[in-house]
């Protein structure tokens, strides 16, 4: 895997500490406390989002997950974090210890995708499950991120979330081609590469 922080990539053997920056699940655990509860869907700590930009945003969740039945979506709005917050591996330690992810979905069956934001920092990073991680790699994340960058400039937060799940949507729509593609030509993926991966992009605007 790759360390969530350094990004130095780490041996399996050596996964319960980074060897270049030292970052551990105790350190994380340490680093942040007792992770916030996230509702499904988007749970704004900000209260940032009107009524009606909250009701647009539900609703494109919810078109997206019926689209894609096996894809879950949360979004988590904060707005306390200190600039020196590590954005990446802050989303990395929520999606790995809140409650964004239901314990029968741990593991390869992972198809969540977490969306942070940071309002107080202008920042947002974005990671998926093992489950997707086959398809959507960190230049696809990156490229949804500054997908958004306009809209995160003009201060319009619901624009941006919107903006961001349009983005999820058409990489999801070409992830599912592929997935076809494997289906009618069946090549063997590389697991044991991908296992224990995880990627995460930032993006600061
Ligand atoms: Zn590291």
């Amino acid at each position: 895997m790759r360390c969530p922080f350094c990004k130095t990539p780490v041996a399996r053997e050596n996964v319960h500490e980074c060897p270049r920056c030292g970052l551990s699940h105790a350190k994380v655990a340490r680093m942040f406390g007792v992770p916030p509860q996230t509702l499904p869907g988007i749970t704004d700590s900000t209260g940032e989002l009107s009524f009606f930009q909250r009701r647009a945003v539900k609703g494109d969740i919810a078109r997206l997950e019926y689209r894609f039945p096996q894809v879950r979506i949360s979004i988590f709005i904060t707005g306390g974090l200190d600039p020196q917050t590590p954005l990446n591996t802050y989303t990395f330690w929520l999606f790995n210890n809140g409650n964004v992810c239901p314990n029968l979905e741990r593991g390869g069956m992972n198809h969540t995708a977490l969306l942070v934001i940071d309002t107080t920092n202008s920042r947002a990073s974005i990671t998926v499950g093992y489950g997707l991680e086959t398809y959507i790699d960190e230049s696809h994340l990156g490229a949804i991120l500054q997908s958004s960058e306009s809209d995160f400039q003009e201060k319009s937060l619901g624009r941006a979330i919107r903006t961001i799940l349009h983005s999820l949507t058409a990489v999801l729509r070409a992830v599912h081609r592929q997935i076809d593609l494997v289906r009618v030509e069946p090549r063997p993926l590389s697991t044991e590469a991908r296992e224990g991966e995880r990627v995460v992009a930032m993006a600061t605007y």
